[in-house]
């Protein structure tokens, strides 16, 4: 149980940040619903978490940008008392052939993915040493692992994610803090919802298990990383992709 833990979960105003959420709020934590566009969803996913009981709040920060990541993990840190669970979930695609892909569609999913995880870790990893206690989960893909053509922006970001995990796991683990990343796969949401029927069924084909995964499976697995179980486990990289990386 997460009771008494505050858990700030990036991006959660949908899609797989709304589904860890709830899932951490059923745990007992007070969640940090963050969203960047979509107030009203965050506000929704408040709601959600208050009418089965648990306890929210909202937080608007654009994850890309540095300084409002500082105000944010402080403003926090002064509201709530500390940060016991980061989850760097917000991401974006902006898919193109690399010899087509304008500079601005690079920098704003790098920007956005790898950046945005920087940020939020910069700041609330201080309060954690501080701690001797914590608990990050950041997003990847199994992209970042496999590559995918068409996603070079965002594979090199979730690569990228995968190397930031690994080294701050090694820089924060003298004082009980784990990092660890998950690497989902093909999983139904709003990012996966327009993808063409017959690309959605050629990718159903690489999937070993033979269907896009649910956005509660992904949830599960980051309540285990934030969980007292899985105190020994960092520096890893958890595929949630019906056996697609393997
Ligand atoms: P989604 O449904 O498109 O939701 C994306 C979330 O990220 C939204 O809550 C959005 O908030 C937030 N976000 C985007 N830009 C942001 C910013 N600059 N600052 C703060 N929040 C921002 O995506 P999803 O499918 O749930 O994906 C969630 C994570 O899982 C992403 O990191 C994605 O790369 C990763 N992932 C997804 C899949 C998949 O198949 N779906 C597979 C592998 C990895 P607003 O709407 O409020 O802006």
């Amino acid at each position: 149980m997460l009771t008494g833990k505050i858990a700030v979960v990036t991006g959660a105003s949908r899609g797989i940040g709304k589904a860890i959420a709830l899932k951490l709020a059923e745990e007992g934590a007070t969640v940090i619903v963050n969203y960047n566009g979509s107030e009203d969803k965050a506000l929704e996913v408040k709601r959600e978490i208050e009418k089965a009981g648990g306890r929210a709040a909202v937080y608007r920060c654009d994850v890309s940008d540095f300084e409002k990541c500082g105000t944010f993990i402080s403003d926090v840190i002064r509201e709530h008392g500390r940060i016991d669970i980061l989850v760097n979930n917000a991401g974006i695609t902006r898919d193109g052939l690399l010899m087509k892909m304008s500079e601005e569609d690079f920098d704003k999913v790098l920007d956005t993915n790898l950046k945005g995880a920087f940020h939020t870790i910069r700041f609330a990893s201080r309060q954690m040493l501080k701690q001797r206690s914590g608990r990050i989960i950041n997003m990847a893909s199994v992209v970042g692992v496999t590559g995918n053509a068409g996603q070079g922006n965002y594979a090199a970001s979730k690569a990228g994610i995968i190397g930031l995990t690994k080294a701050a796991a090694r820089e924060l683990s003298s004082r009980g803090v784990t990092v660890n990343a998950i690497a989902p796969g093909f999983i139904e949401t709003d990012m996966t919802k327009d993808l063409p029927e017959k690309v959605k069924e050629a990718s159903a084909l690489q999937i070993p298990l033979g269907k896009f995964g649910q956005v509660r499976h992904v949830a599960a697995a980051a309540a285990f990383l934030a969980s007292e179980d899985a105190e020994y486990i960092t520096g890893q990289v958890l595929c949630v992709d019906g056996g697609m990386a393997m």
